[in-house]
């Protein structure tokens, strides 16, 4: 039994609805998915229905955009309340950053003569969490880039003219953040950030697990974040990070965590509970 617990929808940047997702899921012979949308839970309720209703296990999940000592990281949340009003209050002024940034990557577009219109953006990211791949494929939509890969090379990788810094929670809110709304944090794809010195820094501030299997993680960098886990007492994930068809084609299933460190998710899940019930005894 196979788990795939690091999946985007069209509440953030991917391209399949929670429920297209679910079906995949069910084709891919996955025990259980999670549902990691940028900066959001949105999606979860429908994914967990979807999942109810095709017989298999669904967790709730988040990826907050974060920062260590000027280091972008992200961090995964697991098993949220995804109702905890801390947690979406938070989660709702990066939503408005968010939108707030596709109004100025268009502007800096239309400074260079490139006519995309705010409007289209919004319409195709449909979303309350829109990112940069939204204004790369409407900038292809328009005719005005031939691809997405154009689009972010010309104007939207860092340091390209369009480009806008995004706002980022520091590392150690976003942990207390999920774990105040009955989760667990996990860093995300240690490989593609490549900051290992951060994490006795996030360990210490309580951090439950890394992302050790991911698409973009060979062997050997898997090999080496087991390592890191089994030093640091840290569970192990794993995941996709498939965003639908916006990246050709998509990637759920392709990554598959062995079902056995779910359970351990859980069983860690468990234990905060009854630490948090004594505690308020
Ligand atoms: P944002 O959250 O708005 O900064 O956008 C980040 C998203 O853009 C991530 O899902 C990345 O996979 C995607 N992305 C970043 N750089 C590129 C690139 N050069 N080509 C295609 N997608 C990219
Ligand atoms: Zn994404
Ligand atoms: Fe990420
Ligand atoms: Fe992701």
């Amino acid at each position: 039994m196979f788990a795939d617990l690091h999946l985007h929808t069209n509440f953030s940047d991917g391209t399949y609805s929670p429920e297209e997702l679910v079906a995949q899921a069910v084709k891919k012979d996955l025990a259980a998915i999670a549902l990691t949308d940028h900066d959001t839970v949105e999606g979860c309720d429908r994914a967990a229905r979807a999942c109810e209703a095709a017989g298999f296990e669904f967790i709730s999940g988040t990826e907050l955009t974060a920062e260590q000592n000027g280091n972008e990281l992200h961090i995964l949340g697991y098993f949220l309340d995804t109702q905890n009003s801390k947690l979406l209050s938070e989660i709702a002024k990066f939503q408005k950053v968010r939108q707030n940034r596709i109004h100025e990557m268009v502007s800096r577009l239309n400074e260079l003569d490139v006519p995309l219109e705010t409007e289209a953006v919004f319409a195709l990211a449909n979303c309350r969490s829109p990112g940069r791949p939204h204004v790369a494929r409407a900038l292809v939509n328009a005719g005005l880039c031939a691809s997405l890969d154009e689009a972010f090379e010309r104007f939207l990788k860092k340091n390209r003219p369009a480009w806008v810094p995004k706002m980022k929670m520091s590392a150690l809110t976003g942990i207390e953040l999920i774990h105040q709304a009955g989760g667990l944090a996990v860093m995300a794809h240690p490989g593609l950030n490549r900051t290992d010195e951060v994490i006795p820094e996030l360990v210490e501030a309580g951090l439950d697990g890394i992302e050790c299997f991911h698409t973009k993680h060979p062997r050997p960098t898997v090999e080496h974040y087991l390592q890191l886990a089994d030093r640091f007492n840290l569970l192990v994930t794993g995941g996709s990070d498939c965003h639908g068809l916006s990246k050709g084609k998509p990637l759920i299933g392709t990554v598959r965590l062995p079902y056995a460190h779910v359970e351990k998710l859980k069983a860690r899940v468990a234990e905060r509970k009854i630490e948090t019930t004594n505690a308020h005894e």
